[in-house]
């Protein structure tokens, strides 16, 4: 769903998936950007970026769990995803977001505080289990320094009661995946391994 030249919403599942945007701070070797026009069917590059009012439009005909999710990073769009999460609150929808977990270092401000109440549910890419080992992979736009926003961003979901998954993808070693379970534990976030699909 979206203006009939972009896709907005995106169905996977019974939730849909919202498209807020093709910016995003990292330049990751395993985006789906960098390769395909879409996932699940759907071209989600866009001409011209949704309103928080042009999805409210389309979700007002589809009242279903919503989850904010590439092609970009959904933080970037923070006031427009604030305002249609409340939206979807209203209704009593689901929400959460996946993230690479740069929204407060790009805003200047504490974004995880202003997500209470809004936001069920944050899952954050952890991706590699130490800064250089995720520069390398990322190439974000904070060099190393984007490891530790990123964690910084999880620990402050956790403080907040919101719940919080960082997760990785098993294409990385089985010691880097059992440091990174100890790096989700140590903060009190649940920890995921997503299987890699080519
Ligand atoms: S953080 Fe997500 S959207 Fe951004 S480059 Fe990496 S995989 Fe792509």
């Amino acid at each position: 769903m979206g203006n009939g030249l972009d896709t907005y919403i995106y169905r996977i599942g019974d939730r849909n998936y919202i498209n807020l945007t093709n910016k995003c701070t990292n330049d990751c070797e395993f985006c789906v950007r960098r390769t395909e026009k879409g996932v699940a069917g759907y071209e989600l590059w866009m001409e011209k970026e949704p309103s928080a009012q042009d999805i409210i439009d389309l979700l007002e005909k589809d009242k279903t769990d919503v989850v904010f999710c590439g092609y970009g990073e959904p933080t970037i769009k923070i006031d427009e995803l604030k305002e249609i999460a409340a939206y979807v609150k209203n209704y009593g929808g689901h929400t959460r977001i996946n993230t690479n977990g740069h929204a407060s270092v790009y805003h200047g401000r504490d974004i995880a505080k202003e997500l209470v109440g809004l936001i069920d549910e944050v899952s954050i890419s952890l991706n590699e289990a130490d800064a250089k080992k995720y520069e390398r992979v990322v190439h974000s736009r904070y060099g190393e320094d984007g490891f530790r926003y990123m964690l910084n961003f999880a620990r402050d979901c956790v403080k907040y009661g919101i719940k919080t998954t960082l997760s990785v993808v098993d294409v990385i070693s089985p010691e880097d995946i059992e440091t990174c379970r100890r790096i989700a534990e140590d903060i009190g976030a649940d920890f995921r391994v997503r299987h890699y699909i080519a």
